[in-house]
């Protein structure tokens, strides 16, 4: 399946960082969080001429996959994917938690412990990861831990994010290693996947 390919320009200086979307000029989609990593501009690998211009590579809709996995066995739709600086695929994984009765068991665990294994590796360093869902505090500190050099994430979670919410892991003194972050990405079909789950589920208990 081909990635997605996102309608903005990868060229251009990067703005400053303080508005929504000037993580790339003219970008709608990547939204860069503020108080985190300075914008960088994107490498290569994220990169792809289409239609004549150069436009950024999401692999969002990989990750997206697994999220409709994941809901189709049961499990909150949540998907993610560590790629590597040349733009290979390496794991991807969605949520798992309740057919492994393992709490730990989310989309972007079951992917980084699986690249590291492929990779035979305990750290990710040039490697990106794509999740559809804000990462919750667990998540982000094993994104930390593993070294993920960009995260690009999709729905923003008030709930129980612990990136652009509540713990702000990376906003942390204490965090060792602070990914680039982006957000937006593909969100508003992350944030439907979630949506509809949840309301076949109070349809299922009503
Ligand atoms: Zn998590």
């Amino acid at each position: 399946m081909q990635d997605q390919l996102l309608g903005v320009a990868a060229a251009g200086k990067p703005g400053t960082g303080d508005d929504f979307g000037d993580a790339i000029t003219g970008g709608r989609v990547l939204c860069h969080v503020e108080g985190l990593s300075p914008i960088q501009p994107l490498g290569k690998a994220d990169c792809a001429v289409y239609d004549g211009r150069m436009v950024f590579r999401s692999n969002m809709s990989l990750a997206l996959d697994e999220a409709r996995e994941a809901a189709a066995r049961g499990e909150v739709p949540v998907g993610a994917v560590v790629v590597s600086a040349d733009g290979t695929v390496v794991a991807a994984a969605g949520n798992r938690t309740r057919e492994l009765n393992d709490p730990t068991a989310h989309a972007e665990i079951l992917a980084i412990r699986d690249a590291c294994a492929i990779l035979g590796v305990e750290r990710l360093t040039q490697h990106d990861l794509y999740v559809t869902l804000e990462p919750c505090p667990m998540c982000a500190g094993a994104i930390a831990n593993a070294r993920i050099r960009r995260l690009y994430f999709g729905a923003r979670d008030a709930k129980s994010g612990g990136v652009a919410h509540g713990a702000r892991v990376f906003a942390h003194p204490q965090c060792h290693h602070v990914p680039e972050v982006y957000d937006g990405v593909s969100a508003a079909e992350a944030e439907q996947l979630l949506v509809d789950f949840f309301a076949a589920k109070r349809g299922e208990n009503s």
